[in-house]
């Protein structure tokens, strides 16, 4: 009786993990939230599928990009109404604050969006990031690969990306920055 029911959560919690695919960043709108890498745990409390139905639970942790991205706040407002949509009722969102969010969490997939969206994906080598390390690190070129390319600013479209151009073919571009 007991494993039936943790069955029941293994299915429901990789159902929640596909929902939440649904969910884009508002930011970089062809990345889901699961590409980016901020959804650390989905814990199911109550299955949709279980026999009473009402209060169908689950707990979501993620861990913001970084503190005060103004994003996190529509996210979560967008994966309470997508987990809504779904029949969920009872929803509880986490914040993890640590250990903090790093562009390697995002997914391998996540960066090939962000490339064929024409932002410049994290730097794969990269572990840490200071302000003196960004200032030094090579960004390829979305458009045509090149690595002699400049910053314009620190602030691209939004706080979250740099804005580059590149030498080559001249075009400027967002890169998505490390934190
Ligand atoms: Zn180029």
């Amino acid at each position: 009786m007991v494993e039936e029911q943790t069955n029941i959560n293994v299915g429901a919690e990789q159902k929640t993990w596909q929902i939440l695919e649904e969910v884009k960043d508002p930011e970089v709108p062809v990345l889901s939230i699961i590409d980016l890498g901020i959804v650390r745990e989905i814990q199911i409390t109550s299955p949709l599928s279980s026999p009473a139905g009402e209060g169908s639970g689950v707990r979501v942790t993620i861990t913001p990009t970084y503190s005060g991205c103004p994003a996190m706040d529509v996210i979560q407002m967008d994966i309470r109404l997508k987990l809504l949509e779904k029949g969920y009722k009872n929803i509880t969102i986490n914040q993890s604050l640590s250990p903090a969010w790093t562009t390697d969490w995002m997914t391998e997939e996540g960066k090939r969006k962000l490339k064929a969206y024409g932002i410049a994906p994290p730097n794969p080598k990269q572990q840490f990031c200071s302000p003196e390390m960004f200032q030094q690190e090579a960004v390829q070129c979305p458009r045509c690969n090149s690595l002699h390319t400049e910053v314009i600013s620190r602030f691209g479209s939004t706080a979250c990306k740099a804005l580059y151009r590149c030498l080559d073919c001249k075009e400027a571009f967002d890169y998505f920055k490390c934190h």
